[in-house]
């Protein structure tokens, strides 16, 4: 295209723009509204302005300390008040200002600058002798060396060249009111005067929403065509005798919950045929998920074969592995763990153990699926806290057995109509009730001002033997220091905290680290537990009966809910202390508030979809993992139960999306498909 050589093509490239296809969809991600300006009188340092004016001469000299930076500056005419503009290095679409004189819309920040005049700092320029500016114009994330004005100049070209062949996945018929891609592309790289500017700003215009739609609509008859290949992969049918399982209940000191049986029965049925079992089972923190989980295993186990379960810390690891022989000990079941710190001669036998089939249960974390593992006759592979995991993980797991049943376990908050939307590919059993006698978790909201009532909560707690985490948002040599995990801990260890045994965790630590931590936890060695939220995955330690979370406004509903779910394990009476910041604002500090009514993952989940608060699960956490470019899971909840049901409806009529109206669809689930799906998928 004109004005790309070489260079230009090679930065492109590099931000993933190679083809007219990649132009057309890389989408702005800003705008600026040049619809209003704004008059001599309105200029106050602080407002984002367009003012029309007559600019004089522009000046360029080196920069003082700099070798390649020139200052620029001139002065605006308007209405007859001066304003000084700024430019370090000029843009290259200015060069001809220079000589001054020219009627301009200048667009940009005003400032005050010294001795009581106002400047803008590095404005964008229109000259109105080319014209009037467009009203809406589009800002991209480019390399250094492609300027806006180029860029857009190619989109419009692309647009107007290749545009009658913009298809989308969605026939004709279906689409109804929905604009189509090449208007809604149109939409957003060049704004109607008229168009939605805060629609635009937020990406939640009609053009956003059409492009989310489309692909949206692929991606459900993507994971249709999953579902129906994975039903006729051949599994191995888990259907001889049973007793294992029944004698694991029998011997619980407690009875399981409803929606536990419901789930061990859909599990029962699924591995008793002889397809591959690809099952999600969703469930709130502390459902009991890995009871469920158990049960599969002995299945797999009785009938001869084996079974592994994959977690992602050693911790939860080894938790699941102590758990498994306290309460099937008694079987007679082989069990074995496999992290990475199982080396030497034990490892060594583990792996014989798998090799051989001697063993027939394994947990693990990512150690299971190194390259040197074989296990002989895999029937069932777990894999706990999915989400923490990839595609390829998830692959690999699969490799361990070809012909293995697969179960997935996830406490992510989802609606379950939402749930059932994304993991359409997959079968999905809910655990909606919470094992009887828990004592609920009364969650307390606290202002920052008032920390030292926490601090005496804290106290009393450790005082009657119990354990505590607390919560801060960074690491040294962050942001705030102050709030940092070395800080708290020095500060507590100071003074509210005097005498009591304060450990740390955080990210940054080795997962040895961060290991040994949570073990000291755990026995007992160490009373407070400052750390970042790594310690959300599904650590159970029943002594921790209160976890305190300081700026908690940083965070999504669904995410303090994990948070909290790390309390009240056991039969002690726990409290999670949310501590809003100052400087949080009252919008956030009321989401805060919901979080002592929502004390389901149910109800979290529909706060946070009404809510849209920060580093939501759903949103920030797991939109990445997906082929989806242009869809965010909060915002277009409704549209994806949308985009379920009209996939549903088409591939009943055109299973094989063989016909000409499938023609957009066949292409774009091709192109799904092959990316890989990753929330659940078993590809
Ligand atoms: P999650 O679903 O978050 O993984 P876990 O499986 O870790 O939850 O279970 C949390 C705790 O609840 C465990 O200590 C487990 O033994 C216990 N538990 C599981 N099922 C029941 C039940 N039906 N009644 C009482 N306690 C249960
Ligand atoms: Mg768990």
């Amino acid at each position: 295209m004109p004005g790309i050589g070489p260079k230009r093509a090679m930065a492109l490239e590099a931000r993933g723009i190679a083809t007219v296809g990649d132009l057309i969809f890389h989408l702005p991600v800003r705008y600026q509204d040049w619809r209003e300006r704004s008059s001599a009188k309105d200029l106050r340092a602080g407002n984002i302005v367009v003012v029309e004016g007559e600019l004089g001469k522009i000046s360029e000299r080196p920069m003082r300390g700099s070798r390649w930076r020139r200052l620029a500056s001139g002065w605006l005419d308007v209405d007859g008040r001066k304003i000084r503009v700024v430019w370090f290095n000029l843009p290259a679409y200015m060069r001809g200002y220079l000589p001054g004189g020219e009627r301009v819309l200048v667009r940009g920040r005003v400032a005050a600058y010294a001795d009581g005049g106002i400047e803008i700092v590095q404005p964008e320029l229109h000259r109105l002798s080319d014209g009037e500016p467009k009203g809406i114009r589009p800002v991209y994330r480019l390399p250094s060396i492609v300027g806006q004005r180029l860029f857009a100049g190619l989109i419009m070209r692309a647009l107007a060249e290749a545009g009658d062949s913009i298809g989308g996945a969605m026939p004709d018929e279906l689409r109804a009111e929905v604009p189509t891609i090449r208007d809604a592309l149109t939409y957003l790289h060049d704004p109607p005067p008229d168009a939605d500017f805060d629609a635009l700003w937020n990406g939640e215009s009609r053009g956003h929403r059409a492009l989310a739609f489309d692909e949206l609509f692929a991606f459900e008859l993507a994971l249709s065509i999953e579902r129906m290949r994975s039903a006729r992969r051949v599994g191995i049918a888990l259907d001889g005798s049973q007793s294992l399982g029944a004698k694991m209940i029998e011997q619980l000191s407690f009875n399981l919950t409803g929606s536990q049986a419901r789930a061990i029965e859909e599990i029962g049925a699924d591995l008793a045929r002889p397809n591959q079992m690809n099952r999600m089972l969703m469930g709130d923190v502390g459902s009991g998920k890995t009871l469920v989980a158990f049960w599969a295993m002995l299945r797999a186990i009785e009938c001869g074969h084996q079974a592994a379960m994959m977690a992602p810390t050693e911790l939860l690891a080894e938790q699941h592995w102590r758990g498994f022989a306290r309460i099937c000990g008694r079987l007679g079941v082989r069990h074995a763990l496999l992290t990475g710190s199982v080396t030497g001669a034990a490892r060594n036998q583990v792996l014989r153990g798998l090799a051989s089939g001697e063993i027939g249960a394994v947990f693990g974390t990512h150690a299971l699926i190194q390259e040197r593992v074989r296990i002989r006759g895999l029937a069932l592979g777990v894999i706990d806290e999915q989400h923490r995991f990839g595609v390829f993980d998830r692959a690999k797991m699969k490799a361990l057995g070809p012909k293995a049943n697969l179960l997935m376990m996830t406490a992510t908050p989802i609606p379950r109509s939402l749930a059932m939307s994304l993991f359409a590919n997959l079968d999905v059993s809910f655990l909606d009730e919470m094992p009887a006698g828990r004592t609920p978790i009364a969650t307390e909201i606290y202002a920052e001002q008032d920390i030292e009532r926490v601090h005496d909560s804290l106290r009393a707690e450790i005082g009657a033997g119990g354990r505590a985490y607390y919560v801060v948002p960074f690491i040294e040599g962050d942001e705030d220091e102050a709030k940092s995990v070395s800080a708290t801990a020095a500060r507590l260890k100071k003074g509210a905290l005097r005498g009591a045994r304060i450990g740390t965790m955080h990210g940054r630590m080795s997962a040895a680290e961060k290991d040994h931590a949570m073990r000291e936890f755990r026995d007992g060695a160490i009373d407070v537990l400052v750390c970042t939220t790594v310690v959300e995955v599904g650590i159970d330690v029943p002594e921790a009966t209160i976890i305190v979370i300081v700026a908690a406004e940083r965070y999504g509903l669904a995410q303090l809910h994990q948070l909290r779910g790390r309390v009240g394990r056991g039969e002690k009476a726990s409290r999670c202390c949310i501590v809003g910041s100052s400087d949080a604002d009252d919008v956030a500090l009321e989401r805060l508030a919901t979080m002592r009514e929502c004390t389901t993952g149910a109800a979290v989940a529909e706060a946070d979809l009404r809510l849209r608060g920060p580093g939501d699960l759903l949103g920030a956490r797991q939109t990445g993992a997906l082929p989806l470019k242009f869809v965010h899971l909060i915002r277009d909840h409704r549209t994806i139960e949308r985009a379920r049901k009209l996939a549903d409806e088409w591939i009943a009529r055109d299973p094989s999306l063989a016909s000409r109206e499938s023609e957009g669809a066949r292409a774009a689930v091709r192109k799904m498909l092959a990316l890989g799906f990753s929330l659940g998928d078993v590809g």
